[in-house]
Parts: C-alpha cells; structure tokens; sequence
C-alpha cells in the first residue's frame, strides 16, 4: 500500500476550464453572505455595475508601481491540503513569467484577494477595494486552468463570449440555452486590447455551457469544428492582452532581459 500525495489520477483534471467551473458551480447550496453570480463565475455586488471589462477604465485595475509591477496582495485561507495549495501557487507564479503582475502574500496592504473554498470558483471583476474573495473550491476548482480564470477576472478580465466583437467569431445557438440563462451571453463592451478573438482563451466557455439539450450554445463561425474552449492554461492572446491592459511590456522586457517579441503581436 502506497501513501503519497502525488501521481493521484484526477479525472477532472480533463476537464477544460469551463467544464470545470460550470461542473463546481452547479447545483451548490450557497451562502447567505455569498455574492450573487452571473455568467457562471462573476462574483457582483450590490454597488457593482457590473477581454477587459468596462470597469477598467473606471479604476478598477491594480495599481502600478514605481518599478513598474503591478503587486497583488492576496492571503489564502488555511483551508487547502499541501497539494492543493501548490496548484494554486503555481497559478499564481505564472504571471510573474510572462507579465508585470506579481501576487505578493499581503503584510498589511488595503486591498487584496482573499482565496477561500467557498461554494463554487468565482471572482469579482476587477479590484474591488479592501478585501475580495476569489472562491476556489476544494472540490472542483482548484486546478491550473481555473485558478488562472478567476485570478484574470480579478485583475479586470471577462469571458471571451462576452467580448463586443464576438458575432464576427461565434454564433449564440439561443435555442440550447437554458431558461434564465440567456443573460450569460450579454456582450458587453469589452477593450479587447487589439487582439483577436481567442477560441482557445482560458476565458472562454465550452461549446455547451449553459446548454439545456446538450447542443451547443456558441458555434465558431465560420468553421463550427475548430478547437474551442479547451484552454488548460492561458493562451499566447491571454497573455498579450493582459501585459497590454497594465502596460507590462517594456518593465516585463527590462526585467527579464528578453524583449517581449510574443507579446508584441
Ligand atoms: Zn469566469
């Protein structure tokens, strides 16, 4: 008999990244002191007015710092085995390989994410100010796909369907969708920082999320068989937008010692 905490096999782990947030966030009994979620993940408040999101430009991004990083505090709560929580530092480290953005353990800083296994994976868009949870659920969220989805929604991201330009790329199949769940498809004018619709974003859902026959509910125009919504890890468009919306690219090249030719695209 062997005990270790490795090599366990996850079927999950399979999943893409919005089969596991729609999997995790189905059918969970949430708390009264919850937020109230739309498009699947999106953590509003009542104050909260809900590619980048709109709210960018009104300040909810992180601010930068003179050696022009982008610090995000964050403290996780003591709720996580080892392993888990080594997946969701390796989320966060990833940023720091391919951007400004650098998740720092909060001392005493005002604003910070605060990473809880509530019930189901969720995120506020944007900074919010003071603390904000970002729920990664033991059960079903905690994998690299979905950490970097929702730490995206916290740095002022949201889905891919929901881009403005997305009827050039995608078509809303609206007879798939489940009743009440029309609004997860809004557009919402997004600043898609130049860069082209991503099929395989890790900000965009599966062919048949929200689907209440199994078809799907976005069909990829104008070849409906290209790979879709399988991102395990952020994309090449991900990342470009991301050191775009925070102006990462020339502290990103002067601290890495490599200029930022992917990125520049
Ligand atoms: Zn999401």
């Amino acid at each position: 008999m062997m005990f270790c905490s490795i090599a366990v096999e996850d079927p999950l782990a399979e999943l893409s990244v919005g089969e596991l947030i729609e999997r995790a966030n189905t059918n969970i009994h949430r708390s009264s002191d919850e937020p109230t979620l739309v498009e699947g993940d999106i953590a509003v408040s009542d104050d909260n007015a809900r590619n980048a999101d709109p709210c960018t430009s009104r300040g909810c991004m992180w601010p930068k710092s003179t050696d022009g990083k982008v610090y995000v505090p964050y403290v996780i709560l003591n709720q996580y085995t080892s392993s888990e929580l080594q997946v969701i530092q390796r989320g966060l480290n990833s940023f720091a390989s391919f951007s400004c953005i650098r998740f720092i353990p909060r001392s005493n800083q005002r604003d910070y994410i605060s990473i809880e296994s509530r019930n189901g994976c969720y995120s506020y868009v944007g900074r919010l100010g003071n603390a904000q949870t970002v729920s990664l659920a033991r059960s079903g969220c905690v994998y690299h796909n979905t950490v970097q989805h929702e730490l995206l929604h916290a740095l002022g991201f949201n889905h891919e369907q929901t881009r403005s330009d997305r009827d050039s790329y995608i078509r809303v199949a609206w007879e798939n969708i489940q009743t009440g769940m029309e609004s997860n498809f809004n557009k919402i004018a997004t600043l898609n920082q130049g860069t082209p619709y991503d099929y395989n974003s890790v900000m965009q859902y599966h062919r048949t999320a929200f689907s209440k026959n199994g078809l799907p509910t976005m069909i990829p125009i104008p070849d409906p068989n290209v790979s879709f919504g399988q991102a395990t890890q952020m994309s090449q468009n991900d990342i470009t937008r991301l050191n775009r919306l925070y102006n990462c690219c020339k502290y990103f090249a002067r601290s890495n010692n490599v200029p930022m030719k992917r990125a520049e695209k």
